[in-house]
């Protein structure tokens, strides 16, 4: 752990000494751009943005430079794991230079929320542009991309007119035919969390018993190894994030043997979850971060964020990639998605008493 903080340490030295050689060209960039600025949250602060990501796309670098263009803000990044750096923004308490954390999974910015190391935003532009479902509700964080959660199936085996709910997945009629991944990853137990919030713990319990009794294998693998082993005819049918499939756009032997099914499209929608980001408590570049984060609201931002890895962006009117987009359209479940994080300890405690290991 030592050795990776002071790994990170290091880059975060590297990254603001960089920063402050380019922040002296960029100043008569910032002067400009302070005074083009239509928000009321023109940066102040040394020109500068500290942000902690979990994500890693190439296209994030693309999404930092267009912030840099636009207000000339340097963006200097951390990238790691959520859970390490929840731990670090931690551990660097008041010192921490840390600005703005992004992560992804509704369930681990709860996390980071209970670690308290988030400040609310007050901001018209977040909370016209980002849908109330998808960012907290006392504004602690804001979702910036959506990901569905759906069911995949296996095009000769199954009958997609047999099958339209998260639901019909403990049917008896797919008994040796389900395959997921374990619990122990977060995208089930928020799956499992907002099943709670429709059904209650009890119902939640009945569901994730024939849930069980319909496993073809012991629970194992990722997202991307359920949809190449439903290809490959391991099970019928599996539940995984859109953004694995667009992935084998490439590869006929997967994409083309698969079909997917947006579930519950005819009362709550499909379950649906985010990456997000929040303001940190102790940032020492507030209104910069804030400036960064209305900006992951705008057109340009969202078309670089949510494709990336082709989720769906959250801004109406932001067009995604033509793959995604070939998937068809959904209704989302409008469930709040902070409740992923309030059911969390539950839907563990369920899934682990019924079996879904
Ligand atoms: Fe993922």
């Amino acid at each position: 752990m030592s050795n990776r903080i002071s790994k990170f340490s290091r880059r975060l030295f590297i990254s603001i000494g960089t920063a402050a050689l380019i922040v002296a060209c960029n100043q008569a960039q910032v002067n400009q751009s302070q005074s083009e600025q239509q928000t009321e949250t023109a940066p102040t602060q040394n020109g500068q943005v500290n942000i902690y990501s979990s994500r890693h796309y190439n296209t994030d670098d693309e999404l930092y430079d267009g912030f840099t263009e636009q207000t000339g803000i340097k963006v200097n990044l951390i990238e790691g794991k959520a859970d390490e750096l929840i731990e670090r923004i931690k551990s660097e308490g008041a010192n921490s230079p840390a600005d703005i954390l992004i992560t992804v999974d509704a369930g681990r910015l709860w996390r980071a929320q209970q670690a308290d190391i988030f400040a609310p935003v007050e901001s018209e532009v977040l909370t016209q542009n980002i849908p109330a479902h998808l960012r907290d509700p006392n504004n602690l964080w804001f979702g910036y991309s959506k990901r569905a959660r759906v069911i995949i199936y296996n095009k000769d085996q199954v009958d997609p007119t047999q099958i339209s709910t998260y639901e019909d997945l403990a049917d008896p009629k797919w008994k040796g035919k389900l395959i997921v991944r374990s619990s122990g990853n977060i995208y089930n137990q928020s799956l499992v969390a907002g099943m709670i919030e429709e059904k209650g713990e009890q119902g939640t319990a009945e569901w994730i018993k024939g849930i069980v009794a319909n496993f073809a294998r012991p629970p194992q693998g990722n997202d991307t190894s359920q949809i190449e082993d439903i290809a490959a005819g391991v099970g019928d049918v599996t539940i995984a994030n859109t953004y694995y499939l667009a992935r084998y756009e490439d590869n006929p032997e997967v994409f083309d043997k698969v079909g997917i099914i947006f579930p519950n499209q005819e009362d709550r929608g499909s379950h649906v979850n985010i990456s997000g980001a929040g303001l940190l408590k102790n940032a020492p570049n507030k209104d910069n971060a804030i400036a960064f984060l209305e900006y992951l609201a705008s057109p340009k931002a969202q078309e670089f964020f949510a494709l990336g890895n082709n989720e769906y962006p959250v801004v109406e009117g932001t067009p995604v990639d033509p793959v995604v987009d070939s998937f068809g359209e959904f209704t989302d479940d409008t469930t709040n998605v902070s409740s992923y994080g309030k059911n969390n300890a539950a839907a563990v405690k369920i899934m682990d008493l019924s079996g879904w290991k």
